[in-house]
């Protein structure tokens, strides 16, 4: 997705963000779906990335189980989302970058929960220094970076 518009902050219901959903979708001769607008909306106003299981929990079962997997795939192949594999083997989906801005995310090492953070824009800058100064002890040109931050939630601490 390179190239694509940066949408800025998410929110729920964001018609910049459907029609760039649906944009893809249609580039990739795939339509924009009643379960994929619900995935779609459902990630959009998350606090982090979601399972299949929670996503189809989230929408109070108007999408069945079996129609979110197929859903996530779509939507994961078509590059509007992106998979998180968390610490015991869960795979959750969350908004690419491009949709949803770039953060962070912290990781329950717990109730495995992952939350999504954003930082203010010094802060980013000193990572990116970091994460340079790392790279370029391998002559590793860095194009990018994940942090994540492995701890204990706050309703686990
Ligand atoms: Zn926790
Ligand atoms: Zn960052």
């Amino acid at each position: 997705m390179a190239g694509a518009p940066y949408l800025g902050e998410m929110t729920v219901t964001n018609s910049k963000l459907d029609k760039a959903v649906e944009a893809s979708l249609e580039a990739a001769g795939q339509r924009y779906t009643r379960a994929r607008r619900a995935v779609v909306g459902t990630l959009a106003g998350a606090d982090g990335p979601l399972s299949a299981g929670e996503l189809h929990a989230r929408m109070s079962g108007s999408v069945p189980l079996s129609s979110v997997y197929r859903t996530v795939g779509v939507l994961e192949e078509v590059g509007i989302l992106v998979p998180h594999f968390g610490v015991k083997g869960l795979t959750r989906y969350e908004l690419a970058e491009w949709i949803s801005g770039h953060h962070h995310h912290l990781v329950c090492v717990e109730c495995g929960n992952v939350d999504d953070v954003g930082i203010p824009a010094d802060l980013e800058a000193t990572i990116r220094e970091v994460v340079g100064a790392i790279a370029a002890r391998a002559s590793f040109d860095p194009v990018g970076h994940v942090l994540e931050i492995e701890g204990r939630c706050s309703r686990c601490s």
